[in-house]
């Protein structure tokens, strides 16, 4: 316990004077009674129990944390005693929080402790801030409000800014619809505990979940989720009902997220301020605004990302010493709007035309200037939807994607290219969105002869698609059509990385099926890259 090493004036403004912390940690000893790890077991209340915390555990919705830099991680958690009831079954009022992060999974050397409030208008999430912490170290980090203590998750920094880093290893997933089945690439990914997981969209689904093809217990759907989620309690509610998921929440428990949105969280295929299909504008963007409000309400994410309004200032970097830079990037709020009625199509001047950006120009500047700036030796964007065209031919055309970026390939090109001329080196684009794997050759045009100027690793699915198979008719076609692409699988699962020096190794791990939870993974493939070459060999 070294409690006089915390450094309290780094902590947030809520944090509890240094005087009161004492009497504060007694009552966490009072509640946790030295039973380690194991807050099932403990009473669900104390003698002193916060008259709010009156009925049920508040922590049913897990813990997590993300967002690591070399001194700080975000703890997050969000109260909700009946959480498929509207509201959560939390008072309208602001509920205390304590919180704290120690340095062993026993809890017995406290590095920091806190207090803070979940307050209704943030639908009772909590976003910790913590500052001051210890570069590349794991942590575990727990809360307690009133007799209630929550869940004990590890956490991870990032290595000092610069610092030689030998090895990384981190997950990418994306796409988890609720409805197709259950998460077991979670589970299994939470055994692995990588540095870190990078969720890059489809978080939660926006549709109307119908009875008759759900392949998951009805009794578990909100009222709200029978419909289309468009008000911030619908969203609310969403999140709600995936965050009860036991593997998600063992994955958020096992390691920091790094969580990008895609297009789901608000819309399907929505574009900046276009809705999907023909809606009314003005409510598009009182409607993006109360997704963007449940993303951060729901997310391990800084305070700095509160959306103000509908804008969200979501894209951002990460360090992981000298090893990797991570842009994580936001294609759907600056795009133009989708061409040829976002159905696939056969490049044309639409799609080729240079006014038209999937960045937006000032992302896009950052990106670029990002890759410039760059000491590391992986560069790597971390994003929504596949760079590369991955081609079908029908009926004797060339068919592309037009939400992708085959769909605009003039932003494409300034991007590539711009990364050539920078010298940016081991570039490597880690997408979602497609509910397939597919390893492919990143070229700045796909259509006439171009050098091939880094690798770009689809991951599947966590439950998108329910079982999918080996390779379905669609892996076929895109191989056929697209020589670039050079691994292809149509099942769910995850990726699993491990970047070092030498080389960054891609594992594909992926199930038969996905009816019932539990179920196994296996390897599919590995994947590796060597550094300093954009060559793809698998194995
Ligand atoms: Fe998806
Ligand atoms: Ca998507």
């Amino acid at each position: 316990m070294s409690e006089s090493s915390a450094p309290f004036e780094t902590l947030p403004d809520r944090t509890l004077r240094a005087g009161t912390t004492r009497r504060r940690f007694m009552t966490w000893m009072g509640v946790v009674g030295g039973v380690a790890f194991t807050p099932q077991l403990l009473p669900q209340r104390s003698a002193h129990a916060d008259p709010v915390a009156a009925s049920g555990n508040p922590f049913t919705l897990g813990v997590a944390s993300g967002d690591p830099l070399p001194d700080s991680v975000v703890l997050w958690t969000r109260l909700a005693r009946t959480p498929l009831q509207p509201g959560g079954g939390m008072p309208a009022a602001p509920v205390p929080v304590d919180w704290e992060i120690a340095s062993d999974r026993g809890f017995r050397t406290v590095v920091q402790r806190g207090s803070t409030a979940a307050v209704p208008e943030d639908g009772h999430s909590v976003h910790v801030d913590v500052r001051g912490l210890s570069p590349a170290t794991d942590y575990f980090y727990r809360f307690r409000s009133g007799g209630d203590v929550s869940p004990a998750g590890r956490t991870r920094t990032a290595p000092a800014a610069g610092s030689r880093l030998a090895e990384l290893t981190f997950a990418v997933i994306s796409c988890q619809a609720w409805t197709d089945g259950y998460f077991n690439a979670l589970g299994d990914l939470a055994r692995k505990s990588p540095d870190v997981v990078f969720h890059l969209g489809d978080y939660v689904y926006e549709y109307e979940i119908k009875p008759a093809t759900v392949r998951r217990p009805t009794t578990e759907v909100p009222q709200s989720a029978w419909a289309e989620m468009t008000t911030l309690a619908d969203y609310r509610d969403r999140y709600a009902l995936y965050k009860l998921d036991p593997d998600l929440q063992a994955a958020h428990r096992s390691a920091p997220f790094i969580c990008a949105y895609d297009d789901h969280e608000v819309e399907n295929n929505w574009a900046a301020g276009i809705p999907e299909k023909g809606q009314d504008p003005a409510a598009f963007i009182v409607r993006r605004a109360a997704a963007f409000k449940a993303w951060w309400e729901n997310m391990p994410v800084r305070a700095a990302l509160r959306p103000d309004g509908p804008d969200l200032r979501m894209y951002r970097r990460f360090e992981f010493g000298d090893l990797a830079r991570f842009s994580v990037l936001d294609t759907r709020q600056y795009r133009s709007d989708q061409v040829n009625n976002d159905k696939d199509a056969p490049q044309d001047a639409a799609t080729a035309d240079p006014a038209r950006t999937i960045t937006g120009g000032a992302q896009e500047s950052w990106i670029l200037d990002g890759l410039g700036t760059s000491g590391a030796l992986w560069n790597v964007l971390a994003h929504q939807t596949t760079i590369a065209d991955l081609a079908r031919n029908k009926g004797g055309a060339r068919n592309v994607s037009m939400d992708g970026w085959s769909g605009y390939e003039a932003s494409r090109a300034r991007i590539l290219d711009g990364a050539t001329r920078r010298r940016a080196g081991n570039l490597v684009s880690i997408v979602g969105d497609i509910h397939r794997n597919v390893v492919s050759e990143l070229k700045s045009t796909y259509t006439s002869d171009a050098p091939t100027v880094g690798v770009e690793l689809a991951g599947t699915s966590i439950a998108s698609g329910k079982d999918g198979q080996d390779s379905d008719d669609n892996d076929k076609a895109i191989k056929a059509a697209s020589p670039h692409v050079k691994f292809g699988n149509a099942q769910r699962g995850y990726m699993l990385n491990r970047l070092d020096r030498r080389e960054w190794r891609a594992e594909f791990h992926v199930a038969d099926s996905i009816a019932s939870r539990g179920l196994p993974l296996h390897r599919r493939a590995v994947v590796t890259i060597p550094s300093g070459r954009p060559e793809i060999h698998v194995g």
